[in-house]
């Protein structure tokens, strides 16, 4: 199968959250399967050219935005294992620093106009380059307009006319809407400005015509799928995901243990695996060093590694965690980054409890690994989560998680039954503070009474797979359906 990604982030080149580590991972785990896969970005100016090698493809490609001809070039490296990511490069849209948003957070006000002509250039290099794919994948609002663009002006292009179209939402809070008149910078016509397609509430809604368009649309986990076909998660998409039917599916996101697993983590200087341990105790003390804790092996960390955003309800624990560190004997460590007001609360919670509370305000990959290994649990009290790629991590370091009951934290974390002393985690309903102090409380008076469960769930959480070998081929049927559903159009 032939198989052009599109997508607005990419480990190693450009990541804001968990779609970079999607778009970095699974097509290395289809490519292992046998497929040629490409990888299509923007060339933000935060993406480090010289390290990745990143050389010049074409030098000229040309785009039609509506009745107007844009220029851009297209460069290109190698994402490893036999995949090739393409770079569209134009500098007035993407030589910036952040992909999305200015030092302040306001959104970039032509991001619209960015995301729109990146993804027409994306499917222009397909054609350029006789490229012809079985599916074109889009990722997010950002590039939803692809399964528009391939029905709406490709439906009889000798090479973009055999493409399905899927579109993957990330994150459905996160639907690209824009002033009506987006329409005729992207060119899909007016008459697809209605409410079952385009139109929302008067704007321009990218990701809702997508979901209309794409042959097969999913999400990254099978409870955040049933939350946004039926209730309030779906941020009004509703109707629309419940209308594609069995169209609609869950897909629960992999990893890459080759970037996360205490055995072989390329950013610790301790390694350890369920077998011998004793790397995460020095994992625990380095991080407690690292982050101005008391050093002691006995007390337990509990860890967040974050954007500070409304989803992952962070300002709930922060309206909590002094009167836990207070009332309990336990650390708390944060890397974060976000909402200024709670890098502000969390940035100075050190000054306020010093020794047991640690914080790192900006964004740190290696520290990001540090806290999986050195925490004993991993705190994620989100509001919504798609899948959640943290949790799964904590899993394979054996730093348990603390989470509330939704989305892919309900479908990857076993609830701690404390009679069998089974489980991998300690999971909460309703989002409050008291349930982040009873849930905390719950999962401490366990370190501390009755350890050996606490060693056994270790182990358990531990030994979970969730590698991208099983999600690949996942993708492959959900890939077949949409090719079939294409025929029979
Ligand atoms: P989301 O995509 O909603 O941010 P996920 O849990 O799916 O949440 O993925 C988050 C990813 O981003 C993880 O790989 C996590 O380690 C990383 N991350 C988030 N914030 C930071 C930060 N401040 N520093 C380093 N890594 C971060």
């Amino acid at each position: 199968m032939k198989i052009a990604m599109l997508a607005s982030e990419c480990v190693p080149f450009a990541k804001t959250g968990g779609l970079a580590d999607v778009v970095g991972a699974l097509p290395k785990a289809l490519s292992a399967l046998g497929h040629e896969v490409i990888v299509i970005l923007p060339l933000y100016g935060s993406v480090e050219v010289a390290k990745h090698s990143v050389v010049p493809f074409m030098d000229k490609l040309g785009v039609w935005m509506g009745n107007t001809l844009e220029w851009c070039a297209v460069k290109t490296a190698s994402l490893g294992d036999g995949v090739t990511a393409y770079f569209i490069e134009h500098d007035r849209y993407f030589k910036r620093d952040e992909l999305y948003h200015d030092a302040w957070f306001n959104d970039f006000p032509d991001n619209p106009r960015r995301f729109a002509f990146f993804t027409r250039a994306a499917l222009q290099l397909l054609r350029d380059r006789y490229w012809i794919a079985d599916i074109v994948h889009a990722h997010d609002w950002q590039t939803a307009l692809a399964p528009a663009f391939l029905k709406v002006w490709h439906w009889n292009d000798p090479v973009l006319s055999k493409a399905a179209s899927v579109l993957t939402i990330h994150n459905i809070a996160y639907q690209g809407i824009y002033s009506a008149d987006t329409i005729d910078y992207t060119g899909l016509k007016w008459e697809n400005f209605k409410p079952e397609i385009f139109e929302d509430h008067g704007r321009m809604n990218f990701l809702k015509g997508g979901i209309y368009f794409a042959d097969m649309v999913n999400t990254v986990s099978p409870t955040y799928a049933q939350e946004t076909r039926i209730g309030p998660l779906s941020c009004g998409m509703a109707p629309f995901l419940a209308a594609k039917g069995d169209r609609y599916t869950g897909i629960l996101n992999g990893v890459d243990y080759r970037q996360w697993s205490p055995e072989n983590d390329p950013y610790l200087p301790y390694h350890y695996s369920a077998r011998e341990m004793s790397g995460k105790r020095h994992a625990k003390r380095l991080l407690q060093e690292t982050m101005g804790l008391t050093v002691d092996e006995k007390t337990p960390i509990v860890g967040v590694v974050s954007r500070f955003v409304e989803q992952k309800g962070l300002d709930v624990t922060a309206a909590v965690i002094e009167r836990i560190l207070t009332d309990m004997a336990v650390q708390f460590v944060i890397l974060g980054a976000g909402d200024k007001g709670l890098e502000h609360f969390y940035g100075t919670l050190p000054e306020r409890m010093p020794g047991k509370a640690g914080s790192y305000i900006g964004y740190s990959e290696e520290l990001s690994h540090l806290i999986e290994a050195g925490s004993d649990f991993f705190l994620m009290p989100s509001r919504w989560e798609p899948c959640g790629l943290n949790q799964i991590y904590s899993l394979r370091y054996g730093t348990l998680p603390i989470v509330r009951e939704t989305g892919g934290l309900a479908d990857t974390v076993e609830q701690y039954n404390e009679e069998e002393g089974s489980g991998t985690g300690f999971k909460f309903m309703h989002l409050s503070e008291q349930a982040i102090y009873d849930t905390v409380g719950w999962a401490l008076s366990t370190w501390y009474d009755r350890h050996e469960h606490i060693v056994r769930m270790r182990t358990a959480a531990m030994s979970k797979d969730f590698s991208w070998d099983t999600s690949a081929k996942a993708y492959l049927s959900f890939y077949e359906r949409a090719i079939n559903l294409k025929k029979g159009d």
